[in-house]
């Protein structure tokens, strides 16, 4: 799997960058995971529109979710110009009122995920695990050809995260905050409580992404050092992983 960093800002995107969002591509899938500020026009430098197979919401903060309206309309003129012939599909919770307006006409429609539900987008296997978080918010395992890949979207560190995580190649997870902020926005991680998840899920790399505004992100892959043993990346826009 290779995943594209498309925005890795919290709360609000810094100059011509993004809030949440991420290509992921397989061999058959260009999948977008979590819709926020500005990832759109970022996604069009690497897909066209009519190219997009599913996007996958993880919760409904506009950092995640702020571009949701105009991927409606892409799909529409990528169907109205006959370039796409069935709706896009847009998963996501169904907790909050907002998923009733995933569905636009017929160029999008909305389909629930939970914990109980999982995926099988054409060999591409997705389960979700609740996560603490102000907002109902799922964190996603994605499988495909013995990989494992997790994005955490937003969670806080009383979410036991680590068995969900077992076997990942690879986790994204959110990290808002340095090591000395612990618990100064609720329901978000430190450098520390991410990188002792991804410690105790025993993965092989981690990403630290969803970055704070203030504070010198730069140290963020030293402070997390301290407590995982695997390798760590900082989320940059454009940057390429693979699993
Ligand atoms: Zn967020
Ligand atoms: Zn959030």
């Amino acid at each position: 799997m290779r995943i594209t960093v498309l925005g890795c800002w919290g709360a609000y995107p810094q100059p011509g960058e993004a809030t949440s969002g991420y290509l992921l591509q397989t061999d058959k899938h260009n999948i977008l995971l979590d819709c926020g500020s500005g990832v759109l026009a970022n996604l069009f430098k690497f897909i066209n529109k009519e190219d997009l197979d599913a996007a996958i919401i993880s919760h409904f903060h506009h950092d995640h979710s702020a571009d949701i309206g105009c991927l409606q309309y892409a799909s529409k003129f990528a169907m109205v110009f006959k370039k796409r012939d069935v709706p896009l599909p847009i998963y996501a919770n169904t907790k909050s009122n907002r998923f009733a307006d995933l569905t636009y006409e017929e160029y999008t429609v909305g389909k629930e995920i939970s914990p109980n539900i999982s995926l099988d987008l054409d060999g591409l296997k997705v389960s979700f695990r609740e996560t603490v978080h102000r907002e109902y918010n799922l964190a996603m395992r994605l499988e495909y050809e013995g990989k494992v890949l997790i994005y955490t979207g937003d969670l806080g560190p009383e979410t036991d995260l680590a068995s969900f995580c077992t076997g990942a190649d690879l986790i994204i997870c959110e990290t808002s905050l340095f090591e000395h902020e612990s618990g100064l926005f609720p329901g978000h991680m430190t450098t520390r409580e991410t990188a002792e998840m991804a410690q105790k899920a025993g993965a092989k790399k981690l990403i630290l992404t969803h970055f704070p505004h203030v504070g010198n992100i730069r140290t963020m892959p030293t402070e997390a050092a301290k407590y995982f043993t695997g390798i760590i990346h900082l989320a940059e826009i454009n940057k390429v992983f693979e699993t």
